[in-house]
């Protein structure tokens, strides 16, 4: 099926990303926009880095012949932890690691999700993201292109006037988002922990100093604050009601549900987990019983008519290069209609990043961020664990189609 090898072409250390000049043309035998719309036969023009057209049955020669393989944009993770991983031990801590080590961790992190055709991620967030980030923007490291938070808000930040501070710093030291934690894990129960006002302060300078703001909340009263605060996306929203769910709807907040890889991975990988913080026996016995609210929850989001829902995974280690599972999950066991799961993969979460004029779809102008997957995932969804073809800013990281 696969070739056995990886075909990395062009990936000059000297030459910027996305930098060729000569026109390269990709042809396949679908295409799937990103924003709800097939393409029979496509024909994708990139130069430059970026798209220069998107047609359908052009015929003529191609650079890249995928035929028998569906054409998708880059999928896009608005919620993963880059650095985290299982160390030398086994165990899914860092500790007693050199931050050398740490760090080629996450290397490693950021060419596996690379490779499993997720060309941006969000984390939220790390310290050593900044320099992951940059390492990947100057097009020498393989990797997404990478958005983080750095450093987290919580109740124990301060006063609403000491998370406004720390609103700006976090900016001024290159964050591209606010993270907030407004409530307990959900191993924890959940429970309402950033006050309403605390809450207000962050949103609010977050918004004030341009950026966005992805607030982990799970119980009610927290998504209901992080609604009303006019905070940018609601992530986890575990035990969203019809009432928050609508409310998140009327005001335009972005929902992310981690439903299909998070809790999975922490229960496939438990032995890894067990005794590190709160991943003790309560809290799995939380994380085994979440997974069919989780379910049932997502299941009722989806009748809420104009609510946006995002593609997040909430990767941690042992989940990393896995992102589409929480795609295959949403399809095969929540039922959301495939196309709807790739729009929110690809256009509705460039869309929450603020980069919707740059990525998330097949159209002329935007980014040459774009994958092929082996089958239809409009009739199989499971092909998007078979990506073949990568290729971010006009450069082809991966190239194992075989011929046919
Ligand atoms: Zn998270």
């Amino acid at each position: 099926m696969i070739a056995a090898f990886v075909a990395i072409v062009s990936v000059a250390a000297a030459a910027p990303a996305g930098a060729q000049t000569e026109a390269i043309t990709i042809r396949a035998a679908a295409a799937l926009d990103g924003r709800g719309r097939s393409i029979p036969d496509a024909a994708v023009v990139v130069q430059g880095g970026k798209i220069v057209s998107v047609e359908s049955g052009r015929g003529g020669a191609a650079t890249y012949d995928l035929r028998g393989l569906t054409l998708l944009p880059g999928l896009i993770d608005t919620h993963v932890h880059i650095d985290t991983h299982f160390g030398r031990d086994g165990r899914a801590t860092s500790e007693g690691e050199s931050p050398e080590q740490s760090m080629l961790y996450s290397v490693e992190n950021a060419w596996v999700t690379l490779m499993a055709g997720f060309t941006t991620v969000q984390s939220i967030g790390s310290p050593s993201d900044v320099h992951l980030r940059a390492a990947i923007a100057r097009g020498v490291v393989p990797g997404p292109r990478l958005l983080t938070s750095i450093r987290p808000v919580n109740e124990n930040t301060g006063t609403p006037a000491d998370i406004r501070a720390f609103v700006r710093k976090v900016k001024a030291d290159g964050a591209d988002l606010v993270k907030l934690f407004a409530s307990k894990s959900s191993r924890e129960g959940g429970t309402q922990t950033m006050t309403d006002e605390q809450i207000q302060a962050a949103c609010g300078e977050a918004k004030a100093v341009g950026l966005r703001s992805w607030v982990h909340a799970h119980s009610p009263s927290s998504i209901r604050a992080a609604t009303l605060a006019g905070c940018t996306t609601v992530t986890h929203g575990s035990q969203a009601t019809d009432v928050e769910l609508a409310l998140m709807q009327q005001h335009g907040t972005y929902f992310e549900p981690n439903i299909g890889l998070v809790s999975q991975n922490y229960l496939e990988n438990k032995a890894r987990y067990l005794g590190i913080g709160n991943f003790n026996e309560e809290g799995f016995a939380f994380t085994e019983k979440g997974i069919p609210m989780k379910r049932e929850m997502f299941k009722r989001a989806l009748t809420v008519s104009g609510l946006t829902l995002l593609m997040g995974t909430d990767a941690g280690a042992g989940a990393h290069g896995r992102s589409a599972e929480e795609i295959v999950y949403r399809v095969q066991v929540a039922g959301q209609p495939a196309r709807d799961a790739l729009v929110d993969a690809t256009s509705h979460n460039a869309m929450s990043l603020g980069l919707a004029d740059r990525i998330g779809a097949l159209a002329p102008g935007l980014d040459a961020d774009l994958i092929a997957v082996d089958g239809d995932p409009l009739t199989d969804i499971t092909a998007l664990r078979r990506v073949v073809f990568v290729m971010r800013r006009g450069i082809v990281y991966k190239n194992v189609a075989r011929s046919r």
